[in-house]
């Protein structure tokens, strides 16, 4: 989840006094490299993959399953026994958010070659071998996007009480600060995102309303001082904790461009599949106990870390704040990067006017300025005694404070100071899936875009605006079926176009939008399939460079699986995770019709999950049936 520097914590006074400072000095870090490999060419496509995971232990005789709160002993033994002693070790674990949680990547990046894809599913598998096998019994490693039950009575192992009265960081009512792993920059975080705020975070998820869910549904909380009277919403299941957020786990991608226009331009296209690939790969229909009516976890997360004061939201005027601020630190891109962006960024952006004005006098174009001048309008959130004085040539920690807590769809990442890293893109959006096989799968896919949007010069761009639209509709309950989106109807036809376009005819339009416009709404079957008359289908699209491309029988056959999946998810034809998690609580003899996912549904799930999980059961309305799995 971003930069781990080792030392004392500063509280959230001493931090805001040292902001000016490290906002001064990150973007003078970010001139040294910036001047250093502006002109950085012919770095390889070169790409990996991130996934989280959760720590479960299955409690067999008590039907209950528990996160367990050792990813600090796991992490530590799977470094002692890979990277520690291999650098060439095919795997990398790293520490997140939850005392529950451990990301794993490849030990190297995937190169550019086709064969490559063939190895994804195999790295995925070692490291979830890998993980299961320094585990206790009872123990296993999960990939679902959030634990359906986070936050109630004794969810953890050891169990622990929330502490929302006596001292704490999170002072929340349900999610206990053991839950949050012991380095000290996530416990800081989550205290300073509270005291800048000035209150709770505070999270509202609409209920999803079945036949005995009571209406209005709201809650009473017999530990509440009356802040959480105040903000749980009627109707919705009310989460106050950073945890309830970045506890959950997803699948991110970064790819390392050849150039820094082309990472910019990748950028920029891949914002607009956001939410796309979101409500695709949507996960996570449970919070606290509850059924929700969001598939995906997008919103919570957001709401989860989000540190603005009441006059930045607008709630109260401007007084002791500069600005008034429209999104949370975590949220979707605010503005595109690309000269072909240029003209669709149509959403207000609030910019740090002085930064700007010194990134522009430094010779950094417009759009450069203005991307970097907007995330700079936040505050450092932890900061470290010992690393406030920095060597700003060689160091870039101030930077990073800034930028690794900028979560947004997309991350431009300038290569670190001194290395031979070149200009990187991260895609961030989706959520993880319960199998090596399906998170491989849109992996996969992802890639395959980058290449087709490269070799085709290709362009997706739509009004920013338009993107946040989407990003609203994705998060709905099965927006991949209902869900209608903003989509390019020709993206042949947009910036720089190397092939001619082929002709697209208007009839069948599934929108009102205005003849003549670059975009209109589409479902997600057709943007991923194609449909007569309305837009090619990106899946149509991969096949006809996957047919001019030489890659091995094998290879290819294992690709064409990923594109199945991807394509069956689109239409229908394979549910989400998400739906899938639904139908099962629906068909469970303990549900009660009344939105409450039990110990027993959980357990029932989870065991069901990890078997699926491991290859010992089949799933095919989730999956299908891919041939040459488990290799
Ligand atoms: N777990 C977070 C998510 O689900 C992302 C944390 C990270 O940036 O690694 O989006
Ligand atoms: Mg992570």
């Amino acid at each position: 989840m971003g930069l781990l520097s080792q030392g004392s914590p500063l509280n959230w006074e001493e931090t805001k006094k040292h902001a000016d400072h490290v906002r001064k000095h990150g973007i003078l870090q970010f001139l040294n490299i910036y001047n250093k490999v502006k002109e950085r060419q012919r770095d390889v496509l070169k790409w990996g993959d991130e996934v989280e995971y959760m720590l479960v232990e299955m409690d067999d005789n008590n039907e209950k399953v528990r996160l367990v709160l050792n990813g600090k002993d796991v992490l530590e033994i799977l470094q002692e026994k890979g990277e520690k002693i291999n650098p060439n070790h095919p795997t990398l674990w790293r520490p997140e958010y939850g005392s529950y949680m451990i990301e794993g990547t490849p030990g190297q990046p995937y190169g550019g070659t086709m064969s490559e894809f063939n190895t994804v599913e195999d790295n995925m598998g070692k490291r979830r071998r890998e993980a299961a096998s320094v585990l206790n019994k009872n123990e296993t490693l999960l990939t679902v996007t959030s634990f359906p039950r986070l936050g109630c009575p004794g969810f953890t192992q050891p169990e622990y009480k929330p502490t929302p009265v006596e001292k704490g960081v999170s002072k929340s009512l349900f999610f206990p600060d053991e839950a949050i792993n012991r380095h000290p920059r996530f416990s800081t975080l989550t205290r300073n995102i509270r005291h800048r705020r000035g209150e709770k975070v505070a999270i509202n998820v609409p209920i999803f309303k079945d036949k005995n869910t009571p209406s209005p549904f709201v809650e009473t909380f017999p530990e509440d001082d009356g802040e959480a009277a105040r903000a749980a919403l009627p109707d919705h299941i009310y989460m106050d904790a950073m945890g309830f957020g970045m506890g959950n786990c997803c699948l991110q991608v970064t790819f390392q461009a050849c150039s820094i226009s082309e990472a910019r331009y990748l950028y920029d296209q891949l914002a607009t599949f956001c939410p796309i690939v979101m409500a695709l790969s949507a996960a996570s229909p449970f919070y606290r106990g509850f059924v929700s009516d969001i598939d995906c976890r997008w919103g919570v997360i957001s709401a989860s870390v989000d540190d603005r004061t009441r006059e930045e939201r607008g709630l109260e005027p401007l007084k002791n704040n500069k600005f008034r601020i429209n999104k949370s630190r975590y949220d979707s891109i605010d503005s595109y990067l690309s000269c072909c962006g240029e003209k669709y960024n149509d959403i207000e952006l609030t910019i740090d006017e002085d930064i700007n004005k010194q990134l522009l006098d430094a010779g950094i174009d417009k759009l450069l300025a203005q991307h970097i001048a907007h995330l700079f309008i936040r505050d450092p959130l932890s900061l470290f005694q010992e690393k406030i004085h920095l060597d700003d040539e060689n160091e870039s920690d101030h930077f990073e404070n800034l930028q690794s807590t900028n979560w947004q769809t997309m991350r431009f990442k300038p290569p670190p100071p001194n290395s031979d890293i070149g200009w990187r893109v991260e895609f961030r959006p989706m959520e993880v899936q319960l199998t090596d096989f399906e998170n491989s799968a849109y992996v996969v896919f992802i890639v395959l875009l980058t290449r087709v949007i490269l070799s085709y010069k290709l362009d997706f761009l739509i009004p920013l605006s338009k993107v946040d639209e989407n990003m609203k509709v994705a998060q709905k309950r099965n927006a991949v079926q209902e869900g209608m989106f903003y989509f390019r109807k020709d993206a042949f036809k947009g910036c720089n176009p190397v092939l001619d376009p082929p002709s697209t005819a208007q009839n069948g339009v599934e929108s009102e939008a205005k003849d003549g416009e670059e975009f209109t709404l589409m479902s997600i079957d057709t943007i991923i399939n194609g449909k007569e008359g309305v837009f090619h289908g990106l899946i149509p699209m991969l096949n006809c460079y996957l047919e001019n491309m030489e890659v091995d029988v094998d290879t290819r056959c294992t690709i064409l699986n990923y594109l199945k999946l991807i394509k069956k998810r689109a239409s229908g034809e394979l549910m989400t995770m998400a739906k899938w998690m639904r139908e099962f609580a629906a068909k469970h003899p303990q549900y009660k019709q009344d939105s409450v996912i039990t110990d027993k549904i959980n357990y029932d799930l989870l065991h069901k999950c990890d078997r699926i999980a491991k290859g010992e059961e089949k799933c095919p309305e989730l999956i299908g049936d891919p041939v040459n799995r488990g290799k």
